[in-house]
């Protein structure tokens, strides 16, 4: 990658324009845009499922997505995975809310099991 974004350029209505530079040669141009999308990329925030041994506490894919079924059930009895990290997210936020109410309601049965 030879060109970064160096510089969001805008007025009192929004975004105009970026400066990208050639970082190899320093050599900046202005591109005229309306708006700016930032990507963030595609790494799952799994973090809070690492065990101490560098290793997951319930099944994940190849891609670091938290294995589950229909009802957001992970491979550990009463853990449940909702919203972007789970396999096959489409990651939109009404699905994630879904999945979210999905997995809260496969909880409450969880814990009324449990009784
Ligand atoms: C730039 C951008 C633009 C997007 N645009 C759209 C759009 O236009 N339409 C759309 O539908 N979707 C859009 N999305 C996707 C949408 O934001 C996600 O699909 C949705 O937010 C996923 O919800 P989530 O609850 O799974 O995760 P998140 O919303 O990421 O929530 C996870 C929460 O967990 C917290 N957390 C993480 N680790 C820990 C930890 N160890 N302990 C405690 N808390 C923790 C985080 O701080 C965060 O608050 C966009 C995403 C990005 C990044």
């Amino acid at each position: 990658l030879d060109s970064v974004v160096d510089e969001v350029l805008g007025d009192a209505m929004g975004v105009t324009s970026v400066r990208v530079k050639n970082v190899k040669t320093n050599e900046t141009k202005i591109l005229e845009t309306p708006g700016l999308f930032v990507f963030v990329g595609h790494d799952v925030n799994n973090g809070v499922l690492k065990d101490v041994n560098s290793g997951f506490i319930c099944e994940m894919n190849d891609w670091g997505q938290v294995k589950v079924d229909l009802s957001m059930r992970t491979s550990v009895e009463g853990l449940f995975a909702a919203g972007d990290l789970r396999i096959e997210a489409p990651k939109q936020v009404v699905v994630a809310a879904g999945d979210g109410a999905t997995a809260a309601l496969q909880v409450i049965s969880y814990i009324q099991e449990q009784a």
